[in-house]
């Protein structure tokens, strides 16, 4: 049983075939720079065979055709014909106050995810563009889902959701704190209760997804308390090259002296702030190590800064669930810098966390496991994540209720 998973954006597309049987990977693949020149189309099979080209992919729909050729080749190929296809699974970003759940693509959907592009402006046209595609390509009888990155955030209480600023606003654009990353922080704190052997609605975890974009989230008794992003991935603290949360008066005090536009002021809040703004280094935590390590002065400082702004968020969030059972850490940074997580849990031994070098060292690359050692109150493990595998899972079980 081959379900295909989807994650438009509006110059790639990424997908992976998912064995169902087994929810093993049998091939995945990316379309880079759609609708420019040179295109980069690369496929992988979990046996191997790779086949990558340079195209010109006018659209979607062009790419979506490369991808089934692919999937059907008889040298890089895993099925004989797309009927060994049963469902598609779509990444949407922004599911808004309408969705809290996966559900099945209808015309109706379509629409609804396009009367949410104002809130996220980047990702939900380039979604449609992949389900537009992918209905061109594999016909209207294959049944399409769309996952939310927003639904599992849905559960936030109002005391959460709703921002500092006159209400109106909220009734008027809906503006309020979504959360992101959904699909990554349900797959980890489930895990995470697995490992544990307990159901959710006995814990209260803290699951970290650090990678290029960060967020922090919040979890009692298997529902969203809070989380770090907001409105957009914006928010929250410090990313690769994103800000996070600040000072708003930062925002127009800039725009002012230096006569920019929003648009301007959008770039450097989200293309050149974070570890790489701090930092003027990269935004890549691989390289901040390595220049803290030669003792550049700002790297030091970036870096400093992210550990600090983690323990914060997590110390606020303790505070907030009124006590932690588990803390997750996940992402590429998450699952692999052993550094940083050796940082972030020293500054939480006022919560009982007694973290356990060695493990922490070996948790790289993959590898799933706990870094603490037997007695500390507070169990911090590393989990990787696997968010297509969360989308395959709910194509899986919403085509069992149609069918
Ligand atoms: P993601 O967005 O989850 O793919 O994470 C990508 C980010 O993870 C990179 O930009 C790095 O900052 C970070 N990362 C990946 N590998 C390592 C590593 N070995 N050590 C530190 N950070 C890493």
């Amino acid at each position: 049983m081959n379900i295909l998973v989807i994650n438009a954006g509006s110059s790639s597309l990424k997908y992976q075939l998912i064995d169902m049987t087994d929810e093993s990977v049998v091939a995945k693949g990316i379309c880079e720079r759609i609708g420019m020149d040179d295109g980069i189309f690369s496929h992988k099979t979990a046996d191997g065979r790779e086949k990558s080209l340079t195209v010109d992919m006018k659209d979607h729909t062009n790419a979506f055709e490369l991808v089934k050729d692919a999937l059907i080749d008889s040298q890089v190929g895993v099925i004989k014909s797309l009927d060994e296809v049963v469902a598609v699974g779509h990444r949407v970003v922004q599911g808004g106050s309408q969705f809290s759940k996966s559900v099945l693509i209808t015309e109706d959907v379509v629409n609804a995810i396009e009367s949410l592009n104002m809130l996220a402006p980047l990702h939900n046209p380039a979604h449609i563009q992949g389900i537009r595609a992918c209905q061109n390509v594999f016909g209207t009888k294959v049944p399409q889902v769309a996952v939310f990155d927003t639904a599992f955030h849905s559960t936030m209480p109002p005391k959460s959701y709703i921002f500092t600023i006159p209400y109106e606003y909220y009734e008027k654009y809906q503006i309020r704190r979504y959360g992101f990353h959904g699909t990554s922080h349900k797959f980890v704190s489930h895990r995470c209760a697995e490992l544990m052997g307990k159901s959710m609605d006995q814990l209260k975890i803290i699951t970290c997804h650090l990678g290029n974009g960060s967020s922090i989230t919040a979890i009692q008794d298997g529902h969203v308390l809070d989380t770090t992003m907001g409105l957009t991935p914006l928010d929250g603290f410090m990313m690769g090259t994103r800000s996070g949360a600040l000072d708003p008066s930062v925002v127009t005090f800039i725009m002012q002296q230096e006569n920019l536009t929003t648009q301007e002021m959008d770039d450097i809040l989200n293309k050149k702030s974070g570890l790489l703004g701090v930092s003027g280094v990269s935004s890549d935590a691989r390289d901040i190590e390595q220049a803290v390590a030669q003792g550049n002065k700002r790297a030091i400082l970036a870096q400093e800064m992210l550990v600090y702004q983690i323990v914060k968020y997590i110390g606020a969030f303790a505070a907030a669930m009124n006590g932690v059972d588990a803390i997750v850490f996940t992402a590429g940074l998450g699952e692999n810098s052993a550094a940083v997580r050796q940082q972030v849990c020293e500054s939480l031994q006022y919560l009982g966390v007694v973290s356990d070098n060695n493990l922490n060292e070996q948790m790289i690359r993959g590898k799933e496991g706990k870094i603490t050692s037997a007695d500390s109150t507070v169990t911090v493990y590393v989990i990787p994540t696997n968010e297509e595998l969360v989308i395959a899972r709910d194509t899986k079980s919403i085509l069992k209720e149609i069918n």
